[in-house]
């Protein structure tokens, strides 16, 4: 799928929820202004939700407000990506069809010239200089010095388990999402700030894996953009969370990059 006309956007970690209606209002509209200034594609680039307990649950009335958003944006001509956060893995086909949403993998790679994405995340023209691919996560796996997160990460991660889970009824699942939102609470506060960031070897890895020049993700909540001495060198973009101060984007302007202020 090539994405030629228009500026694309990124975008992680809004953590959606009902009891913050100020920041589901304010990500609105950030929808409207892509429909607006008529962006090629937009990359939610995961943990579009705080949780998502099954895509069965499409009706719940605050679900089906924010699909509803998302459909507008993809209705009007902007191409929706969604890749999963470590809070809205359970996100589906169902989820993708009321959007018009694609899913992509874990890992997705754009090709830059032209600015394109394959249907496996993989560009059409993967391995050559022209490609200079971006590579997009969530990011949640370069934190690798998080064992425990990463122990949880694998168990939840399996058929069986989501099998397991997506069995039992929407309140059980709801009330088992409140406890594990406690504890991961009481788990972050307990855990240094180094742990819970990216580790530095498992990007470089990630970067000469690929050989891409920019690399997008969120998750570590630490904005910010760093240039790695990779062959090729890289970019490193990290996009912010979204809070009642603070929120961004990220939007592509040739082959620029620049930094979108949400805050307000
Ligand atoms: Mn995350």
């Amino acid at each position: 799928m090539v994405i030629t006309a228009g500026a694309t956007r990124f975008v992680s970690d809004v953590h959606l929820r009902p009891e913050r209606p100020d920041i589901t209002e304010r990500f609105s509209r950030f929808l409207v202004d892509c429909i607006e200034k008529r962006i090629a594609a937009l990359f939610i680039l995961g943990d579009l939700f705080e949780y998502w307990i099954g895509d069965d649950n499409l009706d719940d009335t605050f679900n089906a407000l924010v699909a509803s958003k998302l459909r507008k944006v993809s209705d009007a001509g902007v191409k929706l990506f969604f890749l999963h956060g470590n809070r809205d893995f359970l996100i589906g086909a169902a989820f993708a069809a009321a959007t018009g949403a694609h899913l992509l993998p874990e890992v997705a790679v754009l090709g830059l010239h032209p600015l394109s994405v394959g249907a496996d995340g993989t560009p059409p023209d993967a391995g050559t200089a022209a490609s200079a691919p971006i590579l997009l996560l969530h990011g949640d796996t370069l934190c690798t010095d998080d064992r425990a997160y990463q122990d949880f990460r694998r168990q939840v991660r399996k058929p069986e388990w989501q099998q397991g889970f997506l069995t039992q009824s929407l309140p059980d699942r709801q009330n088992e999402v409140n406890l594990l939102r406690q504890r991961s609470t009481e788990a972050v506060r307990q855990k240094s700030a180094e742990i819970m960031d990216v580790n530095a070897g498992a990007v470089r890895r990630l970067c000469a894996e690929y050989h891409c020049r920019i690399l997008i993700h969120g998750h570590t909540h630490r904005p910010g953009c760093e240039l790695l001495d990779t062959d090729p060198p890289c970019e490193r973009w990290v996009l912010s969370d979204w809070e009642h101060d603070r929120g961004d984007a990220l939007e592509t302007h040739g082959q620029k990059i620049r930094r979108l202020d949400w805050s307000q």
